[in-house]
C-alpha cells in the first residue's frame, strides 16, 4: 500500500481538533471539529466550549512536556545559559519562590503558608498547565465534555502514604475510601468485557487478538505461538519446580536479586527464547521491562515462574496504601491545592465531590495583588545564592518568559523541578553534590488520549484492556473514568469514550539507563504527526476484528509525551548497594544556604506521596535553617 493510500484510510488527514501551542499561542489550527461526523446541537442544547487559548487542559495535540514548555530546559542542559545575559529585574520581592509547579511545588506552598500564612510567595513552572505530571486533558464532542489524565493517574503507590502526605490529601478534603463508589463496576460485566493480548505479525507471526478468559490455558491455546514456546508458558504459568533446587533460602534470594528476570526465564527455568515475545511488554515496577527488572522484583510482582522456589515472595503492594482515581487523575490534587492557595482562580471550598468540574480561572493565577502567586510559562535558567553555604543570604532567581530573561528575589528557594537539572541551575553548589544529583536518568513515558465516537468495537470483541507486547504501545484500555460530583463518565457502547494509551520506550539488551535515554531522546524528536500514525495504525489493526475504522472513528487524539517521566529508583541489577544515607539522592538533596530540593526525584521513587514528603522535609529544612518555627 502507498503511503498516500495509508494515509487516507486511517485518517491522517481528517479533520480532527488538533492545535500546536508555541509558548501557549496556538500556531496552527490544522482542523476544526469534526463537523461532518457531529449532530448538529442548538447553541442551548452545547455547553460552551472552553477556549483553549485561556483554557490549558481543552488543549489537545502535543500534550505533556509539549515542545515549546521545554525547548530552554534542553538549552540548559547544552549549557546556553552557563554565561547570563543580564535578566532584567522585576524588581519582585518575595519570602519563597519555588520552582516547579507539580504536586511537589504546589505541596511546598501550602506547607509554607500553613506555617507562615503573611508571606509572599511565588511558584514558576515552564508549562501553560500547573500540576507537572499530574495534568487534566479535555475534550469536548457532542456537546459533552470527556475528561482524561494525562499524567499521573492516581493516589495510590505500592508503599503506604507516610502521615504527612495522608493528612494533606485529608486536608484537601479527599476520603480514599470512599473511591468504590464513583466507580461503576457492573458496567464490564453487563457487556462481557475482559481483557485481552494483541499479537501482532512482526513478533508472533500474525495479528491475532486472544481474550484472556476464562483460563491461562486456554488463552494459551489460542496465542500464535510456536508449540515449544506455547508449552514453556503452560509450564510456567502452571506448577514449576524447583529450579533452584540444592540452594539454601537466602542463596536463592541473593541469586534472584543479582539477575534479570529475562536471564531466569531462558538460563534458571529454560524456557526456550522463542516464548521471550510473550513477556516484551511485561515487567516490575516503573516501567522496567522484562530484562531490567531483577528476577526477585518480578516473583515478587506476582511474574510467573516462582511458585516452585519455595520462597515466600509474595508481597502486598498495596498494603497501607490506599487507591483513589479522579477523571483527570492527580490533576484534582493539584486543582484542590491552587484552590487553597490561589482562591481567586478557583473561587470557593472545594473538596473530592466538586473539585472536577469546578470553572478555574488562569488569568488569576499571578495576580500582582495576592501574596500567592503562579506564574507559568516560566522557565528558571539560573538561581543564584548571595550569600555562602554558612552563612545563608538571599536568593536571585533568573526564568526566561516569552523570550526575555527577568529575575526576582527571593529570601528562600525550594527546587522542586527535576533534580538532574539543578546542577545547570545552580552551578555553585558542590561538585560532589551536583553529581549526584544527576546520578538518575528519568524513566520515559507516554499518556495517549484519543477520543472515540463509540466503543462498539470493544464491545464486539468482549475487550475493555488490550495489552500488546510487541506493539508501540504497549496498553490500550477504555478509560473508566469516575463518576463524581457531577461528571458522568463509560457510558453505552454508542456513546463517545476516551482511549487511554501508554508508551514506555524501551529498548531491550541495553543498561537501564541507557534505554531511558534512548527513549527520552525517541519522545523528544517524533512528531505529533509520527505519533498520530502510530495511534490509528495500531488502533485499526487491533481493533479491526470489532469493525473499527481509524478514519471515521476517532475524533481527537491528545499526546502526552513525558521524556521526564517517573522519578528514577534503584535496583540490585545496576544500582551500587550503598548504606542510605550515601544514595545519591540523598546526597544530591541537600540543602545549600537558603535553597532547599524537593521533587518526587529527591526521594528516588516515583509517587505522588513522595513528591509531598519531598515537600514537606524541603520545607522544614529552610524553616529550621532560619529559625522560622
Ligand atoms: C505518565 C505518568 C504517570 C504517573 N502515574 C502516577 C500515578 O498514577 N500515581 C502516582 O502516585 N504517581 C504517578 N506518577 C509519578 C509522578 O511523577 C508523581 O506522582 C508526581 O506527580 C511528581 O510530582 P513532582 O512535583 O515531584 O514532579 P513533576 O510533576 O515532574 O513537577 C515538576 C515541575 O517542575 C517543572 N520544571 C522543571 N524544570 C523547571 C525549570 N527550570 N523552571 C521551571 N519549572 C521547571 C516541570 O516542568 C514540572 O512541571 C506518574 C508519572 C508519569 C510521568
Amino acid at each position: 500500500m502507498s503511503p498516500d493510500q495509508e494515509y487516507r484510510d486511517l485518517g491522517m488527514r481528517r479533520r480532527i481538533p488538533r492545535r500546536d501551542f508555541l509558548g501557549g499561542v496556538a500556531i496552527g489550527i490544522t482542523g476544526a471539529c469534526a463537523a461532518a461526523a457531529t449532530p448538529s446541537l442548538s447553541a442551548a442544547q452545547a455547553p460552551a466550549s472552553p477556549d483553549p487559548s485561556t483554557y490549558p487542559p481543552a488543549r489537545t495535540g502535543l500534550r505533556g512536556q509539549y515542545p515549546a514548555a521545554v525547548e530552554d530546559l534542553g538549552r540548559i542542559r547544552d549549557g546556553a545559559f552557563a554565561r547570563l545575559d543580564e535578566p532584567v529585574d522585576t524588581s519582585e520581592a518575595y519570602d519563597l519562590v519555588i520552582v516547579g509547579g507539580g504536586i511537589s511545588g504546589l505541596s511546598a506552598a501550602y506547607f509554607w503558608r500553613r506555617a507562615l500564612p503573611d508571606q509572599r510567595v511565588l511558584i514558576l513552572d515552564n508549562h501553560d498547565d500547573f500540576g507537572g505530571h499530574a495534568k487534566r486533558n479535555e475534550f469536548t464532542y457532542q456537546g459533552r465534555t470527556f475528561i482524561g489524565y494525562g499524567g499521573t493517574m492516581g493516589i495510590a503507590t505500592p508503599y503506604p502514604y507516610s502521615y504527612t502526605a495522608k493528612s494533606l490529601i485529608a486536608e484537601l478534603g479527599i476520603q480514599v475510601e470512599r473511591n468504590s463508589e464513583f466507580f461503576n463496576r457492573e458496567l464490564f460485566d453487563t457487556y462481557h468485557l475482559g481483557a485481552a493480548t494483541f499479537f501482532d505479525k512482526e513478533h508472533f507471526g500474525e495479528d491475532r487478538l486472544v481474550l484472556r478468559r476464562p483460563k491461562m490455558d486456554e488463552f494459551l491455546a489460542n496465542a500464535p505461538l510456536t508449540p515449544a514456546a506455547r508449552r514453556d508458558l503452560m509450564r510456567l504459568h502452571g506448577k514449576n519446580p524447583d529450579y533452584l533446587a540444592g540452594l539454601s533460602p537466602e542463596k536463592k534470594i541473593a541469586k534472584l536479586e543479582r539477575i534479570s528476570y529475562q536471564d531466569y526465564l531462558l538460563k534458571i527455568a529454560n524456557i526456550t527464547p522463542e516464548a521471550l515475545p510473550f513477556f516484551l511488554g511485561q515487567g516490575g515496577r516503573n516501567n522496567k521491562r522484562v530484562d531490567t527488572t531483577p528476577a526477585l522484583e518480578a516473583g515478587r510482582h506476582g511474574s510467573p515462574g516462582f511458585d516452585g522456589l519455595g520462597l515466600d515472595l509474595h508481597e502486598d503492594f498495596r498494603e497501607g496504601s490506599y487507591t483513589f482515581h479522579f477523571p483527570d487523575g492527580n490533576a484534582s490534587v493539584a486543582r484542590l491545592l491552587v484552590n487553597r492557595l490561589v482562591p481567586a482562580a478557583l473561587p470557593g471550598k472545594h473538596g473530592m465531590m466538586t473539585i472536577v468540574q469546578a470553572p478555574l480561572d488562569y488569568a488569576k493565577l499571578d495576580d500582582a495583588g495576592a501574596s500567592m502567586r503562579i506564574r507559568l510559562r516560566s522557565t528558571v535558567v539560573r538561581v543564584e545564592h548571595e550569600g555562602t553555604g554558612e552563612r545563608p543570604g538571599g536568593v536571585s532567581v533568573a526564568y526566561r518568559r516569552d523570550g526575555k530573561l527577568q529575575a526576582v528575589r527571593a529570601r528562600n528557594c525550594i527546587l522542586a523541578c527535576y533534580n538532574a537539572v539543578i546542577p545547570h541551575l545552580v552551578p555553585q553548589l558542590p561538585a560532589r553534590q551536583k553529581e549526584a544529583l544527576q546520578y538518575g536518568v528519568k524513566v520515559p513515558m507516554m499518556y495517549n488520549n484519543v477520543l472515540i465516537r463509540r466503543w462498539t468495537a470493544f464491545q464486539k470483541l468482549g475487550a475493555a484492556s488490550i495489552s500488546a507486547p510487541g506493539m508501540y504501545h504497549t496498553t490500550t484500555s477504555i478509560d473508566t473514568a469516575s463518576t463524581i460530583g457531577g461528571y458522568r463518565a463509560l457510558t453505552t457502547p454508542e456513546e463517545p469514550v476516551v482511549l487511554h494509551l501508554v508508551r514506555n520506550p524501551n529498548s531491550p539488551g541495553l543498561p537501564r539507563k541507557e534505554q531511558n535515554r534512548l527513549g527520552q531522546k525517541e519522545l523528544r524528536t517524533m512528531t505529533f504527526e509520527q505519533f498520530e500514525l502510530e495511534i490509528r495504525r495500531q488502533l485499526g489493526r487491533m481493533l479491526s476484528g470489532g469493525g473499527f475504522d481509524p478514519a471515521a472513528d476517532i475524533a481527537a487524539i491528545t499526546v502526552n509525551r513525558w521524556p521526564d517521566g517517573y522519578a528514577y529508583t534503584y535496583d540490585t541489577l545496576g544500582d551500587p548497594d550503598v548504606p542510605p544515607e550515601q544514595r545519591p539522592h540523598v546526597i544530591g538533596r541537600q540543602r545549600f544556604g537558603s535553597i532547599a530540593i524537593a521533587n518526587s526525584d529527591a526521594g528516588a521513587a516515583a509517587f505522588t506521596n513522595q513528591a509531598i514528603d519531598e515537600a514537606h522535609r524541603a520545607v522544614q529544612e529552610l524553616l529550621v535553617a532560619h529559625g522560622l518555627t
